[in-house]
């Protein structure tokens, strides 16, 4: 790839503060000092530094957002804002995508990737990754209800959920819940409350497989996953 490809994808400028860098003879390509910002570099064999410190070229990245209320789980939208807007430009330029969707209202742990494959693994009907949500309902949540999910339950199209786990955090008119599903059927956990005549009025993801939202994350927030986080989801 372009040299001033490279180090602009790499956090270090637009491609004209690149090429000032280079004018100051602070970027080399194998010890070499390198004048010619259109160079091509292989930035896997070929070791680039910027003022004698290592470019390390990464092809992919992972982030975790706490989504907040309000924006799109989509990579543009023509009305709303979406949560790709919410990244800097740098993590902009690795084109990163939301693995999944969540609504517009609910909340908490997205993964956001340009990692296809790893994509395609999570969302994969066949893996069953299980995704654990905290929600506030509109209603008694029961432990009929309980029971209704481990069996699975009918939704409006037809469509018989896998065994979900719910736990009640609070029954009351105004009930707290945590619910554990295997798929992620559009609408899902408001669709099954919905079959028991109750209503999803707050909605926050909390984890995806074995990866946690880290609640130091304020909303609308994001960090790259630590290496043992992303080894969590391989
Ligand atoms: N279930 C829903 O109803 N909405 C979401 O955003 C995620 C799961």
């Amino acid at each position: 790839m372009r040299l001033d490809k490279l180090l602009s994808n790499m956090g270090y400028g637009s491609r004209k503060e690149v090429k000032q860098l280079l004018k100051q003879k602070g970027v080399t390509v194998d010890g070499e000092v390198v004048k010619d910002s259109a160079m091509h570099v292989d930035p896997a064999n070929q070791n680039v530094s910027v003022f004698g410190e290592r470019v390390e070229y990464t092809e992919f990245v992972y982030y975790m957002m706490n989504k907040p209320p309000g924006v799109v789980s989509a990579t543009e939208d023509l009305r709303d804002q979406t949560v790709i807007d919410l990244l800097d430009p740098l993590a902009q330029h690795f084109k990163p995508f939301p693995v999944g969707r969540l609504d517009k209202d609910t909340e908490g742990l997205l993964l956001l990737t340009n990692d296809g494959n790893l994509a395609h693994n999570l969302l994969s009907p066949k893996k069953h990754v299980p995704k654990t949500y905290y929600a506030i309902i509109n209603g008694v949540v029961t432990e009929q209800d309980v029971e209704a999910f481990k069996l699975g339950v009918e939704l409006d199209d037809g469509y018989i959920t896998k065994p979900g786990h719910l736990v009640i955090l609070k029954s009351a008119p105004t009930s707290e819940i945590e619910l554990t599903i295997q798929e992620g059927k559009f609408h899902q956990v408001k669709r099954m409350f919905e079959t028991q005549g109750k209503k999803v009025t707050y909605l926050k993801r909390l984890s995806m497989g074995s990866l946690e939202l880290d609640d130091s994350l304020e909303l609308g927030d994001y960090r790259e996953l630590t290496t043992e986080e992303l080894n969590l989801l391989k």
